[in-house]
């Protein structure tokens, strides 16, 4: 599978050993659009991942920028794939998030990029987050479903 060598070669690059739980992890993350929660992630992996490895692998990869967290309307923490991880460790691939308020997916919109925010003098930026809270195509789709079906 091609997507395991380049996960390899990411884990080598950022002196990560190859373990079968940072290749799974990685593959679930890239497969997804959505961020994922560790206890989702959990549910995925079944009783192979031990929680506190699973956390480790978690920690590392984002003090590497392989990915990403954002914090959900709960305050969860959920995990995404950095679409550009760089060799650097400053966070190279800022982008709007959007969470919805029905069905509390975390989505990375990753073509939408944060507007340039002019702070006051005396102000330096490390990082910025910007959140659309809202609702989903998905659940904006089964609405108008529901609807339809009601009304015939
Ligand atoms: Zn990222
Ligand atoms: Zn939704
Ligand atoms: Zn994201």
């Amino acid at each position: 599978m091609a997507d395991l060598e380049d996960f390899g070669d990411l884990l080598e690059r950022n002196h990560l050993k190859k373990t079968s739980t940072r290749l799974t992890v990685l593959g679930i993350l890239k497969s997804k659009r959505e961020a994922i929660s560790q206890p989702d992630l959990e549910k995925i992996l079944g009783k192979g991942v031990d929680r506190v490895t699973l956390y480790r692998t978690l920690s590392t990869f984002e003090e590497k920028g392989i990915l990403h967290k954002v914090l959900d309307l709960n305050g969860t923490a959920n995990y995404a794939f950095c679409s550009s991880s760089s060799h650097s460790h400053k966070h190279q691939d800022e982008h709007v998030h959007f969470n919805c308020t029905a069905c509390l997916t975390v989505y990375c919109l990753d073509e939408l990029k944060i507007p340039i925010v002019n702070l006051p003098i005396g102000y330096s930026s490390q990082s910025i987050n910007l959140i659309v809270y809202g609702i989903c195509n998905s659940c904006n789709e089964k609405a108008t479903d529901y609807l339809k079906k009601k009304n015939n």
